[in-house]
């Protein structure tokens, strides 16, 4: 059996109790290197392959996740934090798909929820923002014309970018032409959850200067909205005068969810 694991964002206990259960027994594991902790590998069997997918096609990804299939291994294809997001599994899938080759999937701690957790932040406050962009800034991977960040500037929900810690002077410039005031509250959180996090905060116009005074080029999440430090309107949920199926609300003019 094949298992895409999210690994979680970097510390070494931010991985699921059933991801690192799938590492202690695979046989082989194939990890993202450029991201993944490889502190999370120490659970690993000493008799256990490892390789580093950083170093590897395609073509040599498939070719040991088929080989060890055939020797019916316990292969474990660990990417950081959730597969889905920008991970390169659905091609990897498809190859195993295309050769009737079985494989689960098991979720991981996204890093934009690891940066959520750094930063203290809530990205869906009322009265602010009930959405969340996540996006990217086109490198060598193209975006399509109708998702660029200017478009999804305008309409002011929090925005978590990833991949674009390197361009983040064109990405601030794009942040604006879309309609985000300069004072726009913002983050840049690198290395989220690892021992070496750095958060850090700024605004939409100091984006730049703030990355370039930390040499922060890479492993970094941008994030940006008024849910950072703006003025929010507490839940109805938890208002006493709020009637829930759990709760019957007291006082003031009650209301149905
Ligand atoms: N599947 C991953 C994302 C892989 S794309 C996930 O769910 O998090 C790689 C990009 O993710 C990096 O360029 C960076 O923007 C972001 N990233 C991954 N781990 C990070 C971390 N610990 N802190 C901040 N950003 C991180």
């Amino acid at each position: 059996m094949i298992t895409f694991v999210g690994a979680g964002p970097g510390a070494e206990d931010l991985i699921t109790v059933r991801g690192q259960r799938l590492l202690e027994k695979a046989d082989i594991v194939i990890y993202a290197g450029s991201l993944v902790n490889p502190a999370l590998l120490r659970v690993c069997r000493k008799d256990c392959q490892v390789c580093n997918s950083a170093e590897m096609t395609l073509e040599e990804v498939m070719e040991v996740m088929i080989n060890g299939q055939r020797e019916g291994k316990e292969i474990v294809r660990l990417h950081t934090g959730d597969p889905c997001l920008y991970g390169a599994v659905r091609e990897q899938m498809d190859e195993l798909e295309k050769r009737n080759i079985p494989y689960e999937s098991c979720p991981g701690v996204s890093s934009f929820c690891g940066a959520a957790s750094s930063l203290g932040a809530e990205y869906t406050l009322p009265g602010i923002s009930q959405s969340v962009v996540i996006t990217r800034m086109a490198g060598r991977t193209p975006v399509p014309e109708k998702e660029s960040i200017a478009s999804f500037a305008e309409h002011q929900a929090t925005m978590v970018i990833f991949l674009s810690a390197g361009m983040i002077r064109e990405l601030a410039k794009e942040l604006l032409r879309g309609g985000y005031a300069p004072e726009t509250p913002a983050a840049i959180v690198y290395k989220a959850t690892w021992p070496q996090e750095k958060t850090l905060r700024c605004t939409v116009s100091t984006l730049a200067e703030t990355a370039e005074a930390e040499h922060i080029s890479k492993t970094a999440l941008i994030i940006v909205g008024d849910v950072l430090d703006g003025e929010y309107e507490r839940s109805k949920l938890y208002d006493p005068a709020f009637s829930t199926e759990f709760r019957q609300g007291k006082g003031k003019k009650e209301q149905k969810i």
